[in-house]
């Protein structure tokens, strides 16, 4: 998009935001780890992403929207025609790892090779660079800062990984709220919150999203792009707009009311979502561009991994 375009499309509702997208399954969720072995995904649980993402990319054209996709190795393997479609209709294709595992229960060998694989098969599948990391449940925290240097060594340019909020399953409440420069080198765009006395109020999406009534969603987010003159980011995930999905059997109510709840009423609410805000990708709104010079100079030790995932080197 031509920086004409771009100032005319901002000007149409305001400053961008970026929208994203957890391409997974509804198998792949921590809350159901202890149910789900995985041997049965796509077997025992058949597969749902291809077609819900396919529904999703059609309401993003429906609304002339372009949108980070953080795709899940396992899903591009799976779904080979995916990143292709999402790529050839101007969206963004990132990297939400390869099997879903979360980053704090990994070992940094682990890690580095569940992100290098997941960067790499999307982007020999696509044929773009994958700038943006999204780690599974923003399992990113104290316990696991060396992540981002991981990240950073295989050749990432930012990642969205972090939420700061107290919350049982992720959170970082006392890290930044807004996009900033890691010690380990690498961009970390926080997912959303509202300041509200005192506390770090989620507003980024998901799950919160079902909760809260619409209009109070809106309210947060209006209230936060008031507050804090930044960009905001919306989350959400292909099986939030599919309430038909299979219902799973033996998981605790915690995880049932956080997982079914209001799914109905997700894709009218993204819709609703789409019309009262303005929005694009993670590159384009965090205007990623201008800290991507530095990074090639100071990242050297991948340039031949990157030369052929970009399918220059045979
Ligand atoms: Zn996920």
């Amino acid at each position: 998009m031509s920086q004409q375009d771009m100032s005319q499309h901002n000007t149409q509702f305001g400053n961008a935001n970026a929208l994203t997208i957890d391409v997974e399954d509804y198998f792949h969720v921590e809350a159901f780890s202890n149910v789900v072995s995985r041997q049965d995904w796509g077997n025992k649980y058949p597969l749902r992403v291809e077609a819900n993402t396919e529904r999703i990319l059609e309401i993003l054209n429906h609304h002339q929207t372009k949108a980070t996709f953080f795709v899940l190795g396992w899903v591009a393997e799976a779904c080979p025609n995916l990143t292709r479609r999402i790529v050839a209709e101007g969206h963004e294709l990132a990297s939400h790892g390869f099997a879903h595992q979360h980053a704090n229960k990994q070992t940094a060998k682990v890690f580095k090779q569940d992100i290098r694989r997941s960067k790499l098969l999307l982007e020999d599948q696509s044929g773009v660079e994958v700038k943006g990391y999204r780690a599974p449940s923003f399992s990113i925290g104290v316990n696991n800062a060396w992540a981002f240097k991981e990240l950073h060594k295989a050749g990432f340019l930012y990642t969205s990984s972090t939420y700061p909020v107290k919350h049982d399953i992720y959170g970082t409440p006392d890290w930044p709220r807004f996009k900033y420069r890691r010690p380990e080198g690498i961009i970390e765009i926080p997912i959303p919150t509202l300041s509200l006395m005192g506390r770090n109020v989620p507003i980024g999406g998901g799950g919160y999203f079902r909760l809260y009534p619409y209009a109070l969603s809106r309210y947060f987010i209006r209230q936060f792009l008031a507050q804090t003159q930044q960009p905001f980011s919306f989350y959400f995930h292909p099986w939030e707009v599919d309430p038909e999905q299979p219902k799973m059997a033996g998981i605790s109510l915690k995880s049932r009311v956080r997982h079914y709840l209001n799914l109905k009423y997700m894709a009218p609410r993204v819709e609703q979502l789409l019309t009262d805000f303005n929005w694009d990708t993670m590159y384009n709104t965090y205007q990623l561009r201008e800290f991507e010079s530095d990074e090639k100079s100071g990242n050297q030790e991948d340039s031949r991994e990157r030369l052929f995932s970009l399918g220059q080197l045979r």
